[in-house]
């Protein structure tokens, strides 16, 4: 099984309803690493091309805007399988839609203030970490709990 990294943005909505903790502890209490943490101002040039994919979208100047809208905080969790688990625990994009028991379907109503960002596989989760963190913004460092979150084999 697969030791991976993926990138998580508490979006603006997040830092705004002083949530970042409560999120932020839902990942550390899952048992995903956090390797990278940091408060960030976005602009439109980085939003661009994070949201290449929606750029024919009506809503890509005010999903943009909205990220623009106060800092945002940037993690990069590592953990087994760590892309689709955090995906999981968001939950579908529209948070009216979402079930309960995820983020989305716990703390929001709406399609685009929807809490995260979590990467969506490999190849985006890859560039998604480099296009938010520097490597020297990167920690190597060994969880002491290693094998109470995971059976031996596992990772
Ligand atoms: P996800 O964040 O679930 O991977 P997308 O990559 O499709 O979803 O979209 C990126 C972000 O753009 C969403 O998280 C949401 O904030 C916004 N968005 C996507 N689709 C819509 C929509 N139909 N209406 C409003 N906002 C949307």
């Amino acid at each position: 099984m697969a030791l991976e990294r993926t990138l998580v943005l508490l979006k603006p909505c997040t830092v705004q309803r002083a949530l970042i903790g409560e999120i932020i502890s839902i990942f550390e209490k899952k048992g995903l690493h956090i390797v990278g943490l940091k408060m960030m101002q976005l602009d439109d040039r980085i939003l661009s091309e994070h949201y290449a994919h929606l750029s024919e979208k009506p809503f890509f100047q005010r999903v943009k805007d909205a990220m623009m809208a106060c800092p945002v905080v940037a993690l990069c969790l590592e953990g087994v399988e760590a892309i689709e688990v955090v995906r999981t625990l968001a939950g579908p994009t529209n948070g009216r839609k979402a079930p309960a028991g995820t983020i989305r379907g716990n703390y929001s109503m709406s399609f685009q203030e929807n809490i995260v960002h979590a990467s969506d596989g490999p190849e985006t989760a890859a560039a998604e970490v480099k296009r938010f963190f520097k490597p020297e913004e990167l920690y190597e460092w060994k969880s002491n709990n290693l094998l109470s979150t995971y059976a031996n084999d596992e990772f």
